[in-house]
């Protein structure tokens, strides 16, 4: 056996509840689970090459980050306390359209690091030219990636366009994507640690046409569709544009046929409830990145809902510009402070649901709950370590009921997790990076940022979003 972890208290996350176990250890070998159960039945510790004390931490399925864009990671605190109808175009826009490629690849770099330090082993990529930063960023640092290539067909200049005037669409620029998203699975498809996927960005970014293309090209493949849908009144009313005031982004992806179980709808905050359902019977994953919805639109997505009508459902950080963070434990809370607030009720998305959406029912909805999101025998061993003795956590009792669950959710900062393997190697012990250099990337990252601002600054102030008020009025 090449590691031990014991003395811990598990959360297998098997099962339909949390799967606990006091005292409990996971023996690691090639890279998989060996053992999982109690200390006092494992493998003698002498078996072990490294032998990983537990005791006053839990020990879980690595956290699955399961919508994140970290490329912006470098626009951290760009484009936040605008309209939602600015957001976009007017304030993200003119800053994303003058990074580079090793901007890009440097903002991923921190929040990627940023995530693994709050726990997170799987992480969902979204971005054009994804496996540039598989091949720059994850595989370097042995994060496990779904990979979703960006497919949409609009140019990327379009902070002049009022919101009735229908984006532009170049169909060449969608088919670039796509064969660049068909690469993905020659490129990586021997590659247990990258998973790859579609991602038509949105209803109103693609043509039909393209999108059951790129459909039927995920159902070849047994991959997953990732569409943003329904992700507000901007997308709303090119909808409207489009096809017609009766028309929302729901009803038209039904009469498209692309409601199934491989589509993996994100926000989906616009859709009406018998949408939502109608989404969750058709077999759709969804989704919900809560802080960043709160951010940018002031509204909390539907992942309560979602869970009551049996769907797979995850959570995810989404862009560091709007929620601000790639903390999946912090997005847990997140999610269940914020249900809680819209439906009025505290018992609305509990800790222990939070923690398995935070896990397994990330895993389940991207389509690798085979490997990922439990503790089991026979599966990938990304298992991570929280400390629950911290000043932030303590006290955690076992009986008679297990406060380390609720302290994990409403408590953590994130800082608690300790110990992070992915396939078995560690990438975080002691609450130190084992290879990364986290203090270079913050370097790198601020440096670029500093330079990306100042080519930015003309056409920012030019696009007029509120924040150039907010500094003329000295409040930034
Ligand atoms: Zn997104």
């Amino acid at each position: 056996m090449d590691t031990l972890v014991t003395g811990g208290t598990l959360l297998t996350m098997r099962g339909d509840r949390l799967g606990v176990v006091d005292d409990g250890a996971v023996g690691i070998e090639d890279g998989r689970i060996g053992y999982v159960g109690p200390a006092a039945e494992a493998p003698a510790p002498s078996d072990a090459d490294e032998v990983v004390d537990a005791s006053g931490a839990v020990v879980m399925p690595g956290l699955v980050n399961a919508h994140t864009h970290t490329a912006h990671t470098l626009l951290r605190g760009g484009a936040q306390d605008v309209p939602e109808i600015e957001w976009m175009n007017r304030a993200l826009g003119p800053l994303s359209a003058h990074t580079d490629e090793a901007d890009r690849v440097a903002g991923a770099r921190l929040g990627v690091l940023e995530a693994v330090r709050g726990g997170a082993t799987t992480i969902a990529e979204y971005a054009s030219e994804v496996g540039t930063l598989v091949e720059e960023v994850y595989r370097p640092l042995g994060v496990a990636v779904v990979a979703v290539e960006t497919i949409n067909e609009v140019p990327d200049e379009r902070d002049d366009l009022g919101p009735r005037e229908l984006y532009p669409f170049e169909r060449e620029q969608g088919d670039r994507a796509l064969a660049r998203a068909d690469r993905l699975f020659e490129r990586f498809g021997d590659d247990p640690l990258v998973t790859p996927a579609y991602g038509p960005q949105a209803l109103d970014m693609v043509s039909p046409d393209l999108l059951q293309t790129v459909q039927s090209h995920a159902h070849e493949r047994g991959a997953k569709l990732h569409v943003h849908t329904a992700q507000g009144e901007r997308e709303a009313i090119q909808i409207e544009e489009r096809y017609g005031d009766d028309a929302s982004t729901v009803s038209v992806l039904d009469e498209l046929g692309i409601v199934d179980d491989s589509l993996v709808a994100v926000h989906c905050h616009g859709a009406t409830p018998a949408e939502r359902r109608r989404l969750a019977e058709g077999g759709a994953a969804m989704l919900g990145c809560p802080s960043s919805i709160a951010a940018i639109d002031g509204i909390v997505p539907p992942v309560a809902e979602f869970r009551e009508y049996g769907a797979p459902v995850g959570i995810g950080t989404d862009q560091a510009p709007g929620p601000g963070h790639h903390s999946t434990l912090r997005e847990a809370r997140t999610a269940a402070t914020l249900s809680k607030v819209e439906q009025a009720d505290p018992t609305a998305l509990t800790a222990p649901e939070a923690l398995r959406i935070a896990t397994v029912g990330g895993a389940e909805a991207l389509g690798i709950a085979d490997e990922v999101g439990t503790l089991a025998a026979g599966t990938r061993a990304d298992l991570i370590v929280v400390d629950t003795d911290r000043l932030s956590t303590a006290p955690a009792v076992e009986s008679p009921l297990h406060t380390a669950v609720p302290n994990l959710v409403y408590s953590t900062t994130g800082r608690e997790v300790r110990d992070v393997f992915v396939a078995g190697e560690a990438l975080l012990r002691d609450g130190a990076f084992v290879d990364a250099d986290p203090a270079a990337a913050v370097d790198e990252a601020t440096e670029r940022a500093a330079a990306l601002y100042e080519r930015a600054s003309d056409d920012w102030r030019g696009a007029d979003s509120a924040l150039v008020d907010a500094v003329d009025d000295g409040w930034l």
